[in-house]
């Protein structure tokens, strides 16, 4: 008897890792994989992406191809391959050049499953990498190849080679991060413009959000952990000496904390790695070299001591609490000081005005007055309709007021500038500014000119960052931040729905307190 398709898969699932059934996405995806489909899967951390390929190299004849930037782990991943009666190996530069000719032998006759591979060492592989032997390419931590994304890597952009020459063969992306600019880039720079796209929900319910000023953090901080006894959390802070000054601090008030960072030797990081993941060790003051790839499910909360340098790692950071889906708090502290340094950090980098706008996008989330989750999903093309309840501001809302009227004249300006203009431009053309950019553009004859010169330019751009972060329109950020509209934005524009905004605040006195306190 045959099986059918999904009876295998499951069979297959059960056999070889142990697990009854699939989760979310990954059957839809194995299936495509096996149907030869080039994929892109984005799924949090711990959503299971690793079976989406694994699972399909079983079905497939030949070895599938996984590169990997994170070496580290590949031994441990591949020894949990073998120890589940998988034929796996990996390659890269540690090993002795005969144990290379061996793994070489080996994928050259058919003997391995998966071979995981740096991209760096891709090289001393090439002459086995054709469509006979390989089944499957996997690109794990696909964000890698993409300036857009946060965690860049050169190494990573060579990769488009595989698919131009390995054409028929699937390619599989993956990553845990991605926003739509970068999701956009992976696919053309891995030359598989017609992927299937599986975006897992990134929402995180039992995570509670919150923002606070940074003043007096420590205090803010001693009280928290206070109030939380034995709970495993971390706190990632912006240098190595913050997260040493940070340990300290709390060692002084008996707390039982480490620190952790890059300049510590391997022997001390992974201490303090086992010493968190056994619970001998409560607390972790870390940079943001923490946590990829450790695997703890009862992390209990995640401070930020300092503002992160964009979304995508706050998202990240906080999504290593509460893996086993109970509740978890997330506290983010908020200073100016810290945006000023991550602008001067950002100074001069090749993807400065990348780096810049992921930076406002951040700031602006900590300024929100509208339910932080909802921001959060919608930086990642996912719209959530009601609002949390699981966040400072929808515990503590803000004073809103019917503001639909100004949200249609703002979408509406983006309409007639047609997606092309930043936030600078449209709200000029709101205003009905005569000033040379917008004469010469022509810009005074739109029907939106001088619509809104009622409302101070700063107010307006409030107003727009809320519609920003209610998900009504978007920043473009490889479209020089041109202000876009979104599915959400038809239902202002056309269909009547209501829009709820709140006064805008006045930033610049709330500073002057925040720099006298
Ligand atoms: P990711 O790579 O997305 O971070 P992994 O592939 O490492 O996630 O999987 C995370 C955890 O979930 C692992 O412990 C894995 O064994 C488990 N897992 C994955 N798929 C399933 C499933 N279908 N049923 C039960 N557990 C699963
Ligand atoms: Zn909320």
């Amino acid at each position: 008897m045959t099986l059918k398709p999904h009876q295998s898969y499951l069979t297959t699932l059960k056999k070889y890792f142990g697990y009854d059934s699939f989760r979310g996405d990954q059957q839809d995806i194995v299936e495509a994989v096996v149907n030869k489909n080039d994929c892109l899967v984005v799924m949090p951390t711990g959503g299971g992406k690793s079976i989406c390929y694994q699972l399909p190299s079983l079905l497939l004849e030949g070895v599938t191809l996984v590169v990997s930037p994170l070496i580290a782990l590949m031994k441990d991943q591949v020894d949990g391959l073998k120890a589940n009666g998988i034929a796996a190996a990996f390659f890269n530069s540690s090993q002795s050049s005969g144990t290379q000719q061996d793994i070489i032998e080996q994928v050259a006759t058919g003997k391995l499953k998966l071979l995981y591979v740096a991209p760096e060492s891709l090289q001393g592989v090439h002459y086995v990498l054709n469509e006979k032997n390989i089944s499957c390419i996997a690109i794990d931590e696909a964000h890698c190849i993409s300036s857009w994304g946060h965690d860049f890597r050169p190494s990573y952009q060579q990769l488009g080679f595989l698919k131009a020459s390995l054409p028929n063969t699937p390619v599989i992306a993956l990553t845990a991060t991605a926003d739509k600019a970068t999701r956009e880039d992976i696919l053309q720079q891995l030359k598989i413009p017609r992927a299937k796209q599986f975006i897992a929900s990134f929402d995180r319910k039992n995570i509670e959000l919150e923002v606070r000023p940074a003043n007096n953090r420590l205090t803010q901080i001693i009280r928290f952990i206070n109030k939380r006894p034995n709970e495993s959390g971390i706190i990632y802070c912006l240098s190595r000496k913050a997260t040493e000054q940070v340990a300290k601090k709390l060692k002084t008030n008996g707390v039982n904390a480490a620190s952790y960072h890059a300049g510590l030797n391997y022997e001390e990081r992974s201490k303090v790695q086992e010493d968190f993941i056994f619970d001998k060790t409560q607390i972790v003051c870390a940079t943001v070299a923490f946590g990829m790839g450790i695997d703890k499910s009862n992390v209990r909360w995640v401070i930020h001591y300092n503002l992160p340098k964009n979304i995508e790692g706050y998202y990240q950071e906080i999504g290593r609490s509460g893996r086993d889906g109970l509740k978890a708090n997330a506290l983010l502290f908020h200073s100016y000081a810290d945006v000023i340094q991550l602008r001067n950090f950002a100074r001069g980098a090749s993807n400065e005005a990348v780096q810049i706008a992921k930076l406002e996008r951040m700031q602006q989330f900590t300024e929100a007055t509208t339910c932080r989750r909802k921001i959060l999903l919608g930086y990642f093309g996912e719209l959530l309709e009601a609002n949390c309840g699981n966040c400072d501001v929808c515990k503590n809302p803000p004073q809103f007021f019917d503001g639909t009227i100004i949200a249609q004249k703002i979408l509406s300006a983006i309409y007639r500038l047609k997606g092309s203009e930043a936030s600078g431009m449209v709200i000029d053309v709101l205003r009905g500014a005569h000033n040379a950019a917008v004469m010469e553009k022509g810009y005074t004859d739109l029907k939106t000119f001088g619509i809104g010169s009622d409302i101070a330019w700063k107010d307006w751009q409030q107003y727009i960052i809320q519609l920003i972060n209610q998900g009504y329109c978007e920043i473009a950020f490889h479209k020089h931040n041109a202000l876009q509209l979104t599915e959400f934005s038809k239902k202002v524009l056309f269909e009547g729905a209501k829009v709820a905004l709140t006064k805008p605040v006045d930033y610049n006195e709330i500073k002057k307190i925040a720099e006298k306190e």
